[in-house]
Protein backbone atom coordinates (compact mmCIF):
# COMPACT_ATOMS: atom_id res chain seq x y z
CA UNK A 1 0.00 0.00 0.00
CA UNK A 2 1.36 3.46 -1.00
CA UNK A 3 1.75 6.25 2.21
CA UNK A 4 -0.64 9.17 2.05
CA UNK A 5 0.29 12.76 1.62
CA UNK A 6 -1.98 15.51 2.07
CA UNK A 7 -1.20 19.02 0.90
CA UNK A 8 -3.29 21.59 2.31
CA UNK A 9 -3.29 25.18 0.23
CA UNK A 10 -3.43 25.32 -3.24
CA UNK A 11 -1.13 28.60 -3.54
CA UNK A 12 2.03 28.50 -4.87
CA UNK A 13 3.54 26.93 -2.05
CA UNK A 14 1.30 23.45 -1.88
CA UNK A 15 1.33 23.34 -5.54
CA UNK A 16 5.18 23.28 -5.70
CA UNK A 17 5.13 21.05 -2.60
CA UNK A 18 2.99 18.86 -4.63
CA UNK A 19 5.85 19.10 -7.66
CA UNK A 20 8.83 18.23 -6.11
CA UNK A 21 7.02 15.43 -3.98
CA UNK A 22 6.41 13.78 -7.53
CA UNK A 23 9.64 14.21 -8.50
CA UNK A 24 11.30 13.39 -5.26
CA UNK A 25 9.01 9.83 -5.48
CA UNK A 26 9.90 9.14 -9.12
CA UNK A 27 13.53 9.54 -8.13
CA UNK A 28 13.42 7.55 -4.58
CA UNK A 29 11.13 4.95 -6.38
CA UNK A 30 8.67 5.63 -3.59
CA UNK A 31 5.10 4.70 -4.10
CA UNK A 32 3.43 7.98 -2.85
CA UNK A 33 -0.33 9.46 -3.47
CA UNK A 34 -0.62 12.68 -2.69
CA UNK A 35 -3.97 14.49 -2.38
CA UNK A 36 -4.13 18.13 -2.01
CA UNK A 37 -6.97 20.41 -1.38
CA UNK A 38 -7.67 23.93 -2.07
CA UNK A 39 -10.43 26.00 -0.42
CA UNK A 40 -11.53 28.36 -3.63
CA UNK A 41 -12.65 27.45 -6.32
CA UNK A 42 -9.13 28.31 -8.15
CA UNK A 43 -5.95 27.50 -7.67
CA UNK A 44 -3.20 30.07 -7.23
CA UNK A 45 -3.63 31.74 -3.78
CA UNK A 46 -2.63 35.33 -4.01
CA UNK A 47 -1.07 35.06 -7.96
CA UNK A 48 -4.05 36.13 -9.70
CA UNK A 49 -3.58 37.59 -13.35
CA UNK A 50 -7.09 39.20 -14.44
CA UNK A 51 -6.77 39.48 -18.60
CA UNK A 52 -8.75 42.41 -19.54
CA UNK A 53 -10.98 42.06 -22.70
CA UNK A 54 -10.28 43.65 -26.19
CA UNK A 55 -11.84 46.68 -25.20
CA UNK A 56 -8.83 47.31 -23.01
CA UNK A 57 -6.25 46.12 -25.40
CA UNK A 58 -6.04 42.33 -23.21
CA UNK A 59 -3.94 44.98 -20.55
CA UNK A 60 -3.33 41.97 -17.85
CA UNK A 61 -3.67 43.22 -13.85
CA UNK A 62 -1.95 41.57 -11.89
CA UNK A 63 -4.01 41.35 -8.35
CA UNK A 64 -1.58 40.02 -6.28
CA UNK A 65 2.37 39.64 -7.09
CA UNK A 66 3.67 40.79 -10.59
CA UNK A 67 7.50 40.49 -10.28
CA UNK A 68 10.50 37.80 -9.30
CA UNK A 69 13.57 39.16 -8.67
CA UNK A 70 16.89 37.33 -9.67
CA UNK A 71 18.87 38.55 -7.24
CA UNK A 72 18.71 38.02 -3.27
CA UNK A 73 17.39 40.27 -1.16
CA UNK A 74 18.81 41.19 2.33
CA UNK A 75 16.82 38.53 4.05
CA UNK A 76 18.21 35.52 1.71
CA UNK A 77 21.94 34.49 2.56
CA UNK A 78 22.48 33.15 -0.89
CA UNK A 79 20.82 33.57 -4.39
CA UNK A 80 19.85 30.29 -4.96
CA UNK A 81 15.99 30.47 -4.82
CA UNK A 82 15.96 32.78 -7.46
CA UNK A 83 18.01 30.24 -9.56
CA UNK A 84 15.37 27.56 -8.21
CA UNK A 85 12.57 29.09 -9.97
CA UNK A 86 14.53 29.78 -13.32
CA UNK A 87 15.13 26.14 -13.39
CA UNK A 88 11.50 25.52 -12.61
CA UNK A 89 10.30 27.40 -15.37
CA UNK A 90 13.10 25.73 -17.52
CA UNK A 91 11.52 22.22 -16.35
CA UNK A 92 7.97 23.00 -17.34
CA UNK A 93 9.24 24.56 -20.72
CA UNK A 94 7.62 28.07 -19.40
CA UNK A 95 11.07 29.59 -19.41
CA UNK A 96 11.41 30.50 -23.42
CA UNK A 97 8.05 31.89 -23.93
CA UNK A 98 7.13 33.46 -20.51
CA UNK A 99 10.66 34.84 -19.18
CA UNK A 100 10.57 38.36 -19.74
CA UNK A 101 13.47 40.17 -17.98
CA UNK A 102 14.33 43.75 -17.07
CA UNK A 103 18.15 44.77 -17.32
CA UNK A 104 20.16 45.92 -14.73
CA UNK A 105 21.00 49.09 -16.67
CA UNK A 106 17.62 50.07 -17.74
CA UNK A 107 16.03 53.06 -15.97
CA UNK A 108 13.00 51.46 -15.51
CA UNK A 109 15.23 48.93 -13.05
CA UNK A 110 17.77 52.33 -12.13
CA UNK A 111 15.39 55.03 -11.29
CA UNK A 112 14.25 54.10 -7.53
CA UNK A 113 11.67 57.02 -6.91
CA UNK A 114 10.21 58.40 -3.18
CA UNK A 115 8.04 60.60 -2.87
CA UNK A 116 9.93 63.07 -0.44
CA UNK A 117 8.94 66.80 0.40
CA UNK A 118 5.90 67.03 -1.99
CA UNK A 119 7.59 65.62 -5.03
CA UNK A 120 9.30 62.77 -6.24
CA UNK A 121 13.40 61.92 -6.08
CA UNK A 122 15.61 59.64 -7.60
CA UNK A 123 17.76 57.40 -5.25
CA UNK A 124 19.82 56.36 -8.12
CA UNK A 125 21.13 60.59 -7.72
CA UNK A 126 22.62 59.97 -4.62
CA UNK A 127 26.38 60.78 -4.57
CA UNK A 128 28.37 57.88 -2.59
CA UNK A 129 30.53 61.13 -1.78
CA UNK A 130 28.71 63.76 -2.34
CA UNK A 131 25.62 62.41 -1.22
CA UNK A 132 22.04 64.09 -2.00
CA UNK A 133 18.08 64.48 -0.71
CA UNK A 134 16.84 62.26 1.34
CA UNK A 135 20.36 62.01 3.06
CA UNK A 136 21.68 64.89 5.48
CA UNK A 137 25.39 63.42 4.98
CA UNK A 138 27.24 62.03 2.04
CA UNK A 139 26.77 58.17 2.41
CA UNK A 140 30.73 57.65 3.25
CA UNK A 141 29.83 59.34 6.69
CA UNK A 142 26.93 56.79 7.48
CA UNK A 143 29.53 53.75 6.64
CA UNK A 144 32.17 55.11 8.71
CA UNK A 145 30.18 55.79 11.72
CA UNK A 146 28.57 52.19 11.19
CA UNK A 147 32.23 50.64 11.09
CA UNK A 148 33.35 52.16 14.01
CA UNK A 149 30.25 51.84 16.07
CA UNK A 150 30.73 49.34 18.91
CA UNK A 151 28.83 45.80 18.89
CA UNK A 152 26.87 44.08 21.47
CA UNK A 153 25.22 40.80 21.49
CA UNK A 154 21.54 41.04 20.51
CA UNK A 155 19.10 38.48 20.40
CA UNK A 156 16.84 40.28 18.17
CA UNK A 157 15.43 43.82 17.56
CA UNK A 158 13.48 45.70 15.27
CA UNK A 159 15.01 47.17 12.21
CA UNK A 160 14.74 50.54 13.77
CA UNK A 161 16.09 49.63 17.22
CA UNK A 162 19.08 48.03 15.11
CA UNK A 163 19.59 50.77 12.95
CA UNK A 164 19.61 53.25 15.98
CA UNK A 165 22.11 50.84 17.85
CA UNK A 166 24.68 51.09 14.44
CA UNK A 167 24.10 54.66 13.73
CA UNK A 168 23.11 56.63 16.72
CA UNK A 169 20.18 59.21 16.69
CA UNK A 170 21.20 61.94 14.30
CA UNK A 171 22.39 59.34 10.98
CA UNK A 172 19.92 56.36 11.63
CA UNK A 173 16.79 58.95 11.39
CA UNK A 174 17.10 59.56 7.41
CA UNK A 175 17.99 55.75 6.57
CA UNK A 176 15.31 54.05 8.73
CA UNK A 177 12.46 56.86 7.73
CA UNK A 178 13.28 57.40 4.00
CA UNK A 179 15.28 54.57 2.98
CA UNK A 180 14.08 51.39 5.12
CA UNK A 181 10.65 52.57 5.65
CA UNK A 182 9.71 52.92 2.48
CA UNK A 183 11.66 49.72 0.84
CA UNK A 184 9.86 47.69 3.67
CA UNK A 185 6.04 48.79 2.30
CA UNK A 186 7.45 47.77 -0.48
CA UNK A 187 7.97 43.98 0.56
CA UNK A 188 5.80 43.31 3.49
CA UNK A 189 4.16 46.16 3.86
CA UNK A 190 5.20 46.28 7.51
CA UNK A 191 6.93 48.83 9.69
CA UNK A 192 10.21 49.18 11.10
CA UNK A 193 9.14 49.61 14.42
CA UNK A 194 8.22 45.83 14.51
CA UNK A 195 9.61 44.51 11.41
CA UNK A 196 12.33 42.03 12.72
CA UNK A 197 16.31 42.87 11.80
CA UNK A 198 17.35 39.56 12.63
CA UNK A 199 14.56 38.06 9.86
CA UNK A 200 14.24 40.79 7.51
CA UNK A 201 17.44 41.98 7.46
CA UNK A 202 19.46 39.20 7.90
CA UNK A 203 22.19 39.61 5.67
CA UNK A 204 23.39 43.17 7.51
CA UNK A 205 22.23 41.39 11.13
CA UNK A 206 24.36 38.71 10.91
CA UNK A 207 27.24 40.55 9.84
CA UNK A 208 27.55 42.73 12.30
CA UNK A 209 26.80 40.42 14.94
CA UNK A 210 29.52 37.77 13.80
CA UNK A 211 32.04 40.19 12.39
CA UNK A 212 31.59 43.49 15.07
CA UNK A 213 30.16 45.85 12.54
CA UNK A 214 27.80 45.34 9.09
CA UNK A 215 30.61 47.06 7.02
CA UNK A 216 33.89 45.00 7.83
CA UNK A 217 31.42 41.60 7.84
CA UNK A 218 30.03 41.92 4.30
CA UNK A 219 32.59 41.63 2.01
CA UNK A 220 33.62 38.20 4.41
CA UNK A 221 30.01 37.05 4.17
CA UNK A 222 29.77 38.17 0.49
CA UNK A 223 33.37 35.40 0.05
CA UNK A 224 31.20 32.86 1.74
CA UNK A 225 28.08 33.47 -0.17
CA UNK A 226 29.84 32.85 -3.01
CA UNK A 227 31.69 29.75 -2.15
CA UNK A 228 28.33 28.00 -0.59
CA UNK A 229 27.34 25.11 -2.38
CA UNK A 230 23.41 24.87 -3.22
CA UNK A 231 22.42 21.16 -1.24
CA UNK A 232 20.68 20.85 -5.10
CA UNK A 233 23.25 19.71 -7.77
CA UNK A 234 20.79 20.81 -10.54
CA UNK A 235 21.61 25.11 -8.70
CA UNK A 236 25.08 26.36 -10.15
CA UNK A 237 25.15 29.59 -10.12
CA UNK A 238 28.02 29.43 -12.96
CA UNK A 239 24.93 28.47 -15.02
CA UNK A 240 23.15 32.10 -14.95
CA UNK A 241 26.25 34.07 -14.25
CA UNK A 242 25.70 36.32 -17.16
CA UNK A 243 21.44 36.02 -17.01
CA UNK A 244 21.53 37.60 -13.44
CA UNK A 245 24.26 40.24 -14.28
CA UNK A 246 21.87 41.70 -17.15
CA UNK A 247 19.14 41.51 -15.68
CA UNK A 248 17.55 41.98 -12.15
CA UNK A 249 14.06 41.07 -12.23
CA UNK A 250 11.19 39.67 -14.45
CA UNK A 251 7.38 38.70 -15.09
CA UNK A 252 5.77 37.02 -17.07
CA UNK A 253 4.72 37.27 -20.63
CA UNK A 254 1.50 36.43 -19.90
CA UNK A 255 1.52 37.27 -16.39
CA UNK A 256 2.06 35.39 -13.01
CA UNK A 257 -0.71 33.16 -12.73
CA UNK A 258 0.97 31.04 -16.21
CA UNK A 259 3.16 29.58 -13.55
CA UNK A 260 0.02 28.32 -11.58
CA UNK A 261 -1.40 27.08 -14.94
CA UNK A 262 1.67 25.35 -15.79
CA UNK A 263 2.19 23.60 -12.66
CA UNK A 264 -2.05 22.39 -12.78
CA UNK A 265 -1.14 21.00 -16.10
CA UNK A 266 1.73 19.25 -15.18
CA UNK A 267 0.54 18.08 -11.78
CA UNK A 268 -2.90 16.58 -13.20
CA UNK A 269 -0.67 14.34 -15.21
CA UNK A 270 0.90 12.68 -13.00
CA UNK A 271 -1.16 9.50 -11.92
CA UNK A 272 -0.03 9.90 -8.25
CA UNK A 273 -1.65 13.38 -7.43
CA UNK A 274 -4.89 14.52 -6.78
CA UNK A 275 -5.90 18.00 -6.84
CA UNK A 276 -9.45 19.22 -5.07
CA UNK A 277 -10.54 22.80 -5.45
CA UNK A 278 -13.21 23.83 -3.46
CA UNK A 279 -12.62 21.33 -0.54
CA UNK A 280 -11.70 23.26 2.17
CA UNK A 281 -10.11 21.44 5.25
CA UNK A 282 -11.90 22.43 8.16
CA UNK A 283 -10.72 20.65 10.95
CA UNK A 284 -7.13 18.51 11.50
CA UNK A 285 -6.74 15.91 14.11
CA UNK A 286 -3.12 14.04 15.14
CA UNK A 287 -4.06 10.77 15.46
CA UNK A 288 -2.09 8.18 18.05
CA UNK A 289 -0.87 6.18 15.31
CA UNK A 290 1.12 8.86 14.23
CA UNK A 291 -1.54 9.67 11.13
CA UNK A 292 -3.61 12.69 10.55
CA UNK A 293 -7.42 12.98 10.52
CA UNK A 294 -8.61 15.22 7.76
CA UNK A 295 -12.59 16.43 7.59
CA UNK A 296 -13.35 18.52 4.86
CA UNK A 297 -15.96 20.83 4.52
CA UNK A 298 -18.16 18.17 2.47
CA UNK A 299 -17.57 16.21 5.71
CA UNK A 300 -15.52 13.82 4.42
CA UNK A 301 -12.82 12.31 6.42
CA UNK A 302 -9.61 11.34 5.04
CA UNK A 303 -6.19 9.89 7.09
CA UNK A 304 -2.98 10.88 5.79
CA UNK A 305 0.77 9.35 6.91
CA UNK A 306 2.19 12.83 6.50
CA UNK A 307 0.95 16.61 6.35
CA UNK A 308 1.85 19.90 4.40
CA UNK A 309 0.55 22.54 4.84
CA UNK A 310 0.77 25.55 3.14
CA UNK A 311 -2.06 27.42 4.40
CA UNK A 312 -1.32 30.34 6.07
CA UNK A 313 -0.04 29.93 10.18
CA UNK A 314 -3.08 31.32 11.08
CA UNK A 315 -5.06 29.31 8.96
CA UNK A 316 -3.64 26.37 10.12
CA UNK A 317 -4.12 27.37 13.86
CA UNK A 318 -7.96 27.88 13.41
CA UNK A 319 -8.60 24.10 12.13
CA UNK A 320 -6.09 22.05 14.83
CA UNK A 321 -8.46 20.45 16.47
CA UNK A 322 -6.32 18.55 19.31
CA UNK A 323 -2.86 20.48 20.11
CA UNK A 324 -3.74 23.74 21.50
CA UNK A 325 0.49 24.49 21.94
CA UNK A 326 0.86 24.81 17.99
CA UNK A 327 -2.16 26.61 17.62
CA UNK A 328 -1.36 28.85 20.22
CA UNK A 329 2.23 29.34 18.36
CA UNK A 330 0.94 29.59 14.90
CA UNK A 331 -1.23 32.22 15.67
CA UNK A 332 1.67 34.41 16.98
CA UNK A 333 2.90 35.37 13.42
CA UNK A 334 0.31 38.47 12.31
CA UNK A 335 -0.30 39.48 8.97
CA UNK A 336 -1.63 43.04 7.43
CA UNK A 337 -4.74 43.80 4.90
CA UNK A 338 -3.86 45.03 1.98
CA UNK A 339 -5.84 46.78 -0.86
CA UNK A 340 -4.71 46.50 -4.18
CA UNK A 341 -5.82 49.04 -6.99
CA UNK A 342 -5.31 48.42 -10.41
CA UNK A 343 -6.03 51.30 -12.89
CA UNK A 344 -6.05 51.59 -16.85
CA UNK A 345 -5.72 55.06 -18.43
CA UNK A 346 -6.23 55.86 -21.90
CA UNK A 347 -2.96 58.56 -21.94
CA UNK A 348 0.30 56.84 -22.88
CA UNK A 349 2.45 59.23 -21.01
CA UNK A 350 0.59 59.58 -17.67
CA UNK A 351 4.55 58.40 -15.72
CA UNK A 352 6.88 61.23 -14.82
CA UNK A 353 9.42 59.09 -15.89
CA UNK A 354 10.66 55.09 -16.59
CA UNK A 355 10.96 53.65 -12.97
CA UNK A 356 9.50 50.93 -12.02
CA UNK A 357 7.49 52.51 -9.33
CA UNK A 358 7.74 55.14 -6.46
CA UNK A 359 7.42 54.32 -2.59
CA UNK A 360 6.35 56.94 0.24
CA UNK A 361 7.85 57.16 3.36
CA UNK A 362 5.61 57.34 6.58
CA UNK A 363 6.55 60.26 7.44
CA UNK A 364 5.33 62.29 3.85
CA UNK A 365 1.95 60.91 5.57
CA UNK A 366 0.02 59.61 2.29
CA UNK A 367 -3.37 56.78 2.10
CA UNK A 368 -1.17 55.14 -0.18
CA UNK A 369 1.92 52.43 0.58
CA UNK A 370 3.32 52.71 -3.22
CA UNK A 371 2.60 53.09 -6.67
CA UNK A 372 3.72 50.48 -9.51
CA UNK A 373 4.24 51.59 -13.07
CA UNK A 374 3.22 48.59 -14.49
CA UNK A 375 3.69 49.98 -17.98
CA UNK A 376 6.87 51.13 -17.84
CA UNK A 377 7.65 47.27 -16.13
CA UNK A 378 5.86 45.40 -18.77
CA UNK A 379 7.38 47.84 -21.94
CA UNK A 380 8.60 44.98 -22.98
CA UNK A 381 5.58 43.00 -23.70
CA UNK A 382 3.04 45.99 -23.79
CA UNK A 383 4.21 49.17 -25.26
CA UNK A 384 2.32 48.71 -28.68
CA UNK A 385 -0.77 48.07 -26.09
CA UNK A 386 -3.00 51.06 -25.77
CA UNK A 387 -3.00 53.33 -22.49
CA UNK A 388 -0.72 52.97 -20.08
CA UNK A 389 -1.58 51.25 -16.29
CA UNK A 390 -0.39 51.75 -12.94
CA UNK A 391 -1.27 49.61 -9.49
CA UNK A 392 -1.49 51.19 -5.85
CA UNK A 393 -0.91 49.54 -2.64
CA UNK A 394 -2.51 50.84 0.43
CA UNK A 395 -2.98 49.45 4.13
CA UNK A 396 -0.69 47.12 5.39
CA UNK A 397 0.58 48.04 8.87
CA UNK A 398 -1.26 51.67 8.33
CA UNK A 399 -4.79 49.86 7.54
CA UNK A 400 -6.10 50.46 10.87
CA UNK A 401 -4.52 53.85 11.59
CA UNK A 402 -5.99 54.89 8.44
CA UNK A 403 -9.45 53.24 8.93
CA UNK A 404 -9.56 51.89 5.62
CA UNK A 405 -12.13 49.39 6.06
CA UNK A 406 -14.60 52.08 5.77
CA UNK A 407 -14.13 53.50 2.63
CA UNK A 408 -16.54 52.58 -0.26
CA UNK A 409 -14.82 51.89 -3.55
CA UNK A 410 -15.78 55.31 -4.36
CA UNK A 411 -14.23 56.79 -1.74
CA UNK A 412 -11.02 54.85 -2.52
CA UNK A 413 -10.95 56.08 -6.14
CA UNK A 414 -11.45 59.44 -5.11
CA UNK A 415 -8.55 59.02 -2.29
CA UNK A 416 -6.30 57.56 -5.34
CA UNK A 417 -6.92 60.48 -7.76
CA UNK A 418 -6.39 62.91 -4.84
CA UNK A 419 -2.65 61.28 -4.18
CA UNK A 420 -1.78 60.60 -7.64
CA UNK A 421 -2.67 64.11 -8.66
CA UNK A 422 -0.55 65.63 -5.59
CA UNK A 423 2.04 62.87 -6.46
CA UNK A 424 2.65 62.51 -10.47
CA UNK A 425 0.48 64.96 -11.47
CA UNK A 426 -1.77 62.49 -12.87
CA UNK A 427 -5.31 64.58 -13.39
CA UNK A 428 -6.94 61.57 -15.67
CA UNK A 429 -9.50 59.56 -14.93
CA UNK A 430 -8.88 56.19 -15.45
CA UNK A 431 -11.07 53.88 -17.70
CA UNK A 432 -11.11 50.78 -15.85
CA UNK A 433 -9.79 50.13 -12.25
CA UNK A 434 -10.19 46.81 -9.78
CA UNK A 435 -9.78 47.50 -6.39
CA UNK A 436 -8.72 44.21 -4.42
CA UNK A 437 -9.14 44.10 -0.62
CA UNK A 438 -7.11 41.11 0.81
CA UNK A 439 -7.67 40.45 4.09
CA UNK A 440 -4.08 38.56 5.35
CA UNK A 441 -2.44 39.26 2.71
CA UNK A 442 0.90 39.46 4.32
CA UNK A 443 2.45 37.92 7.30
CA UNK A 444 4.94 40.22 8.82
CA UNK A 445 8.16 38.97 10.57
CA UNK A 446 7.75 40.88 13.65
CA UNK A 447 10.50 41.18 16.45
CA UNK A 448 11.26 37.42 18.28
CA UNK A 449 10.07 35.75 14.41
CA UNK A 450 12.58 33.39 14.60
CA UNK A 451 11.86 32.50 18.07
CA UNK A 452 8.63 31.59 17.08
CA UNK A 453 10.18 29.02 13.90
CA UNK A 454 11.97 27.81 17.10
CA UNK A 455 9.26 27.06 18.87
CA UNK A 456 6.76 25.10 16.52
CA UNK A 457 10.31 22.68 15.31
CA UNK A 458 10.50 21.99 18.89
CA UNK A 459 6.30 20.83 19.31
CA UNK A 460 7.11 18.91 15.79
CA UNK A 461 9.77 17.02 16.63
CA UNK A 462 8.89 16.84 20.18
CA UNK A 463 5.89 15.62 19.46
CA UNK A 464 6.82 13.90 16.38
CA UNK A 465 3.92 15.09 14.67
CA UNK A 466 4.06 14.31 10.44
CA UNK A 467 3.24 18.15 9.63
CA UNK A 468 5.73 19.78 7.82
CA UNK A 469 4.83 23.53 7.44
CA UNK A 470 5.45 25.21 3.79
CA UNK A 471 4.05 28.60 2.42
CA UNK A 472 5.23 32.24 3.07
CA UNK A 473 4.38 32.36 7.03
CA UNK A 474 7.44 30.99 7.75
CA UNK A 475 11.18 31.77 5.76
CA UNK A 476 10.41 34.13 3.35
CA UNK A 477 7.34 35.91 1.45
CA UNK A 478 8.75 36.09 -1.89
CA UNK A 479 7.82 33.61 -4.72
CA UNK A 480 11.24 32.91 -5.08
CA UNK A 481 11.56 32.08 -1.25
CA UNK A 482 8.44 30.02 -0.85
CA UNK A 483 9.58 27.66 -3.88
CA UNK A 484 12.46 27.45 -3.01
CA UNK A 485 11.62 26.76 1.19
CA UNK A 486 9.09 24.17 -0.36
CA UNK A 487 12.32 22.00 -2.01
CA UNK A 488 14.04 22.19 1.25
CA UNK A 489 11.51 21.00 3.59
CA UNK A 490 10.82 17.96 0.94
CA UNK A 491 14.19 17.56 0.39
CA UNK A 492 14.05 16.56 4.16
CA UNK A 493 11.39 14.56 4.11
CA UNK A 494 12.19 10.97 4.47
CA UNK A 495 9.12 9.35 2.02
CA UNK A 496 9.65 5.90 3.68
CA UNK A 497 9.33 6.97 6.98
CA UNK A 498 7.08 10.11 6.28
CA UNK A 499 9.44 12.44 8.94
CA UNK A 500 11.42 15.31 8.79
CA UNK A 501 14.89 13.51 9.04
CA UNK A 502 16.89 16.91 9.62
CA UNK A 503 16.57 20.88 8.37
CA UNK A 504 19.54 22.50 7.63
CA UNK A 505 19.65 26.51 8.58
CA UNK A 506 19.47 27.72 5.11
CA UNK A 507 18.52 31.28 4.10
C1 LIG B 1 -0.52 42.23 -3.11
C2 LIG B 1 0.67 41.32 -3.08
C3 LIG B 1 1.73 41.56 -3.94
C4 LIG B 1 2.83 40.71 -3.93
N1 LIG B 1 3.85 40.95 -4.82
C5 LIG B 1 4.88 40.07 -4.90
C6 LIG B 1 5.83 40.18 -5.95
O1 LIG B 1 5.74 41.06 -6.81
N2 LIG B 1 6.85 39.27 -5.99
C7 LIG B 1 6.95 38.25 -5.07
O2 LIG B 1 7.91 37.47 -5.16
N3 LIG B 1 6.04 38.11 -4.09
C8 LIG B 1 5.00 38.97 -3.99
N4 LIG B 1 4.03 38.81 -3.03
C9 LIG B 1 4.15 37.70 -2.07
C10 LIG B 1 3.67 36.37 -2.66
O3 LIG B 1 2.65 36.59 -3.58
C11 LIG B 1 3.12 35.45 -1.56
O4 LIG B 1 4.03 35.38 -0.50
C12 LIG B 1 2.87 34.03 -2.08
O5 LIG B 1 2.03 34.07 -3.22
C13 LIG B 1 2.24 33.20 -0.96
O6 LIG B 1 2.00 31.88 -1.42
P1 LIG B 1 1.48 30.77 -0.41
O7 LIG B 1 1.24 29.54 -1.20
O8 LIG B 1 2.38 30.68 0.75
O9 LIG B 1 0.11 31.34 0.21
P2 LIG B 1 -1.29 31.74 -0.46
O10 LIG B 1 -1.10 32.32 -1.79
O11 LIG B 1 -1.95 32.55 0.60
O12 LIG B 1 -2.05 30.35 -0.62
C14 LIG B 1 -2.72 29.69 0.45
C15 LIG B 1 -3.86 28.88 -0.16
O13 LIG B 1 -4.51 28.14 0.88
C16 LIG B 1 -5.89 28.12 0.61
N5 LIG B 1 -6.61 27.81 1.86
C17 LIG B 1 -6.83 28.62 2.93
N6 LIG B 1 -7.49 27.94 3.89
C18 LIG B 1 -7.68 26.68 3.44
C19 LIG B 1 -8.28 25.50 3.97
N7 LIG B 1 -8.83 25.49 5.20
N8 LIG B 1 -8.28 24.35 3.24
C20 LIG B 1 -7.73 24.34 1.99
N9 LIG B 1 -7.16 25.43 1.43
C21 LIG B 1 -7.12 26.58 2.13
C22 LIG B 1 -6.17 29.53 0.11
O14 LIG B 1 -7.41 29.59 -0.60
C23 LIG B 1 -4.96 29.76 -0.79
O15 LIG B 1 -5.18 29.34 -2.12
C24 LIG B 1 2.90 39.63 -3.02
C25 LIG B 1 1.84 39.39 -2.15
C26 LIG B 1 0.72 40.21 -2.18
C27 LIG B 1 -0.43 39.91 -1.27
Amino acid sequence: MSNIIGILGGGIGGLVSAYYLAQKALLTKTNITILLFEKSSRFGGWIKSNHLTKTYDKHIFELGPRTLRLKSGFSSLSNYPAINTLELLKNLQIFDTQFSPIETKSPTYRNRLIYYQNKLINLENLSIIYGGKPLKFPPFVYLLYEYFSPSIKVEDESIRSFLHRRLGDMLSEDIVEYLLDPLLKGIYAGSVNNLSAKTVLRKLFNSEQKYGSVIAGWNKMKIIDDKEQSIFDDLQHSNYKDLINKYSIYYFKDGMEILVQTLIKYLRSLPNIQLYENEAIEKIEFCQNSTVKLKTKLNRLINVDHLISALPSYELASIINNNNNLKTVLNRIPFVPMIVVNLLYSNKNIFPQSAFGYLIPSKEESYLLGVLFDSCVREQTDKEKMGSQLTVMMGGAWYDKLKLNRYSDEQLLKTIQNELKKHINLDEKPIHYQISRLNNAIPNYNVGHQNILDDLDTIIYKENLPLTLVGNSYRGVGINDVIYDARVEIEYLNLKEQRLIQRLEVN
